[in-house]
């Protein structure tokens, strides 16, 4: 099973800039790992190649400041990723000589990579014949071995059981576990998987009706939060402020934002809803005089933060909210204060 899986992915696997044949570096395989996280394949690939250019080793990622990591991540989300990866190249230089390790252990250790990212690094840089279990080698797990409720843990032994040999796969050039991943992605979809082309297919458990594998998780229910925006603005700027380095959107701009359970005064702007992953925001952003903002403030063109911040990134609901304020005509009763 495992030479037909390899001969497969040679032959059928998708072109990404991170996929290179021979040996591979794995700083740039840390970096597709870290996008590929939340973030498909094909979108990944212009904001990959931008951040690679931009810092090429983990010498220069780490000396860069935070600003400079997070504009090269705008439009992604999940801007923790970035900061991690940017905690990560501090470690790097700190205690592995400015190189990633090829030892799982050490690569668990480094910030934000956990189990699943330090296989997937090992496997993917180094040619360790490890298996990293993602949504994509979950579900194929789960078919293959006919596991209705499976752990990952169990997956990743099933798999490992069935696939990987301990011999020397770097000879392949192709790891067991990015031809899984890509598998999942192409084959082994989660509707109407295409079993008559899958090379696992003589050894899979639940080809007879995939799509019952893994059954299927509770699902949590959505929460829903209401989050006031602050929006003052002076001519054609308003007020941003830098958020907390722990938390949601860390470190990125924004709107200062109500008090949770406070509902402002202030005329209101159009709200919308804005989908988070486990829940949904009612935004009701409310205009408000300058002199209602506490803390540091720094005023910056709303066009600007409507194209999503440029030196000052902001997180995308923020950008929305300005996109909105474009949308409004300004009384021209006074500079500071915009009436919706
Ligand atoms: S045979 Fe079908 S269900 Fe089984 S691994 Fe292949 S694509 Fe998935």
């Amino acid at each position: 099973m495992r030479e037909a899986l390899l001969d497969w992915f040679d032959a059928n696997a998708r072109a990404f800039p991170w996929r290179t044949a021979g040996p591979r570096d794995a700083y740039v395989v840390m970096v597709a790992e870290a996008l590929l996280q939340q973030t498909q394949a094909a979108r990944a690939v212009p904001a990959f190649l931008r951040f690679v250019a931009r810092f090429p080793t983990p010498a220069s990622l780490a000396a860069a400041p935070s600003e400079d990591v997070l504009a090269q991540w705008q439009g992604l989300g999940y801007y923790q990723r970035a900061l991690r990866l940017h905690a990560c190249a501090a470690v790097l230089l700190r205690v592995h000589g400015a190189a990633v390790p090829d030892d799982l252990a050490a690569l668990q250790a480094l910030p934000g990579i956990g189990r699943y990212g330090a296989r997937a690094i090992a496997a993917q840089a180094f040619g360790r014949d490890v298996v990293a279990v993602d949504a994509n080698v979950r579900r194929v797990g789960a078919r293959l071995l006919a596991l209705e409720a499976p752990g990952d843990l169990a997956i990743e032994r099933g798999l490992e059981a069935l696939l990987c040999s301990d011999a020397t796969p770097a000879l392949r050039g192709v790891s067991v576990t990015e031809a899984l991943i890509e598998l999942g992605a192409t084959v082994c979809t989660p509707r109407a998987p295409a079993c008559s082309l899958c090379p696992l297919r003589p050894a899979c458990a639940g080809r007879s009706a995939p799509e019952s594998y893994p059954g299927r998780r509770a699902t949590r229910a959505r929460l829903r939060e209401v989050m006031h925006p602050l929006v003052a603005r002076r001519g054609g700027r308003v007020a941003l402020q830098r958020r907390p380095r722990s938390g949601r959107w860390a470190g990125l701009w924004g709107f200062p934002v109500a008090a949770a359970g406070e509902v402002p005064q202030g005329r209101t702007l159009a709200g919308f809803e804005h989908v988070l992953t486990h829940r949904t925001l009612q935004v009701r952003p409310r205009i408000v005089p300058p002199r209602r903002l506490s803390g540091e403030i720094t005023w910056i063109p709303v066009s600007q933060v409507a194209a999503g911040g440029g030196d000052h990134p902001v997180a995308a609901v923020d950008r929305r909210v300005a996109e909105r304020l474009l949308e409004v005509r300004p009384s021209g009763r006074g500079n500071d204060e915009v009436v919706a």
